[in-house]
């Protein structure tokens, strides 16, 4: 297919992308839309259905025109998405019922105590691989039928579609007529039985939501229906759908166990191949689908969460006001040789993997009257690196095989020194890509596999280049020094809400 391309759509969090990737993996071209958030309450975060669709739509129009191509020179579509946020809508008309509730949002986190009291969660947790906590999309729904009854009278009588973000556009696409998710989008609703591969009746009665609601579920590269030519000006083929970071994960090729990607973005995700039978994780890792999941062969996913990552940069930036741009922040921090003790933990929304700590809170300990903002600058790079190193402890002991080296993307990752102090404060080698848009190219990939022009994603692997290596260069004596110090300044952030 000279001159046929693959369309990758990446719905993100902040804003939708969408690539043109032809046949040797390469991105052609590339379109970019950001996303309005809205924030109608403390801890409340919401997406217009509306908005999502049109900065998708005019995403693929800005990379169509960036390669000078047309919609019929697209030969497959993949689609990568935000995940766990919810989206509801009337089946006869389209029509969103409800703004999307995104995954950062903390309106049900009473809901989730409730449920905790009632002892729900050993259920949720060995039928889907995940904790109860707001962040997944179970208590948003739940949330919305319980305030609306009438929202709840008429999804139980099969006139209201509900699903995450990638069934959304699916539906959009085509133009109303197919209503369906893959696995490893399902697998973060905790709706979903990973063991069985379908929706778990027991957790739909838990949390009171109707089954009629919820989309068909299928493997990520198979074939979930056709664009409507109305909508696209071509009919197309949408053959791969993945969760972003599991879409990351196929995107950095990480297929084997040994193998793990960690997208430095808003928070950071570390996610690792767990192979076909797994255990469920302890320190507070999840498990989940992967994309590589077919009906024959099982695909799970390990991984862990850090909550705040390049979000403390920002915070920098635009609450502090010591940096004018995220850029900055690198010579900043590279003017000062260490901290000289500073230590800051980001917990602004509490901590995620290996604590889940709801109630930890910000701190910056250790400053005297030497300190400046170049130290800060270094303590914020230095803590996306300490929270990320927890996170490979976590896994040492729940994969079979060690993590030999770590794959890096994301916006923070090309930040040459937070790369090093990464390699530095885990004992291991981190390794940028050549192309780190892998979210894109993962959703690309497995649109490819489902369509049939690759025959599995092993023939995708070697299209994977390294960029650069950083080796690790401190001792083991100087490295747990660090470690120490972070872990006295995490004891202190924990707890702090509640104890206030
Ligand atoms: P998301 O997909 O979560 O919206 P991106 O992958 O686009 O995030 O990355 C954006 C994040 O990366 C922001 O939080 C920003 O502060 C951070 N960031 C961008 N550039 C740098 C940099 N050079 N150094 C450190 N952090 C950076």
């Amino acid at each position: 297919m000279p001159d046929r391309y693959i369309l990758a759509i990446d719905q993100g969090t902040t804003s939708s992308r969408a690539a043109l990737v032809d046949e040797q993996g390469t991105i052609v071209a590339m379109g970019q839309r950001e996303l309005p958030q809205y924030y109608p309450r403390a801890g409340w975060v919401e997406h217009d259905p509306e908005e999502i669709w049109a900065s998708c739509i005019a995403a693929i129009e800005d990379a169509l025109q960036a390669a000078g191509a047309r919609p019929s020179d697209i030969a497959a579509i993949g689609i990568a998405n935000q995940r766990e946020t919810v989206v509801v809508w009337e089946r006869s008309t389209g029509a969103p019922l409800a703004r999307a509730i995104v995954w950062q949002d903390r309106r049900t986190a009473d809901l989730c105590d409730e449920l905790r009291a009632e002892g729900a969660e050993p259920l949720v947790r060995k039928a889907t691989g995940l904790t109860l906590d707001p962040y997944f999309s179970a208590t948003k729904l739940a949330w919305l039928l319980r305030e609306q009854p009438e929202l709840r009278r008429r999804a139980e009588a099969g006139e209201v579609a509900a699903g995450t973000v990638d069934s959304w556009l699916i539906w959009k696409l085509t133009g109303g007529r197919v209503h369906a998710t893959d696995y490893s989008n399902a697998s973060r609703t905790a709706l979903f039985h990973i063991g069985r591969g379908r929706w778990h009746e027991g957790l739909c009665n838990l949390f009171g939501v109707p089954p009629a609601m919820l989309p068909h579920t299928q493997p990520s590269a198979s074939r979930f229906g056709f664009t409507d030519p109305e909508v696209l000006g071509a009919r197309v083929a949408i053959t791969g759908v993945a969760g972003d970071q599991q879409a990351a994960l196929i995107g950095q090729m990480c297929l084997h166990p040994g193998q793990a990607k960690n997208t430095y973005g808003t928070g950071a995700f570390l996610l690792a191949p767990a192979g076909k039978r797994p255990p469920l994780p302890e320190n507070g890792l999840l498990l989940s689908v992967g994309a590589a999941a077919t009906d024959s062969a099982p695909d799970y996913v390990l991984e862990g969460s850090v909550l705040v990552a390049g979000a403390a940069i920002q915070w920098l930036r635009d609450q502090l006001g010591i940096i004018a741009s995220a850029d900055e922040v690198e010579a900043l921090a590279a003017a000062v040789p260490d901290t000289e003790g500073v230590t800051f933990v980001p917990a602004f929304a509490g901590l995620g993997t290996p604590h889940w700590d709801p109630h930890a809170r910000g701190l910056i300990v250790g400053i005297t009257r030497g300190t400046t903002r170049a130290h800060l600058a270094r303590a914020a790079l230095e803590a996306i690196a300490f929270s990320v190193a927890e996170l490979l402890d976590a896994f040492a002991t729940a994969l079979p095989k060690p993590i030999a080296e770590l794959r890096a993307d994301g916006g923070a990752a090309r930040n040459d020194l937070l790369l090093q102090l990464q390699a530095d404060l885990a004992g291991v080698p981190v390794v940028r890509p050549v192309q780190t848009e892998t979210t894109a190219l993962g959703a690309a990939f497995l649109a490819g596999v489902g369509n049939g022009l690759y025959t599995s994603l092993d023939e995708v692997a070697a299209l994977w280049r390294p960029d650069r290596t950083f080796e690790p260069k401190m001792t083991a004596e100087e490295r747990e020094e660090h470690r120490a110090r972070w872990r006295r300044a995490v004891e202190r952030a924990r707890g702090w809400a509640a104890s206030g």
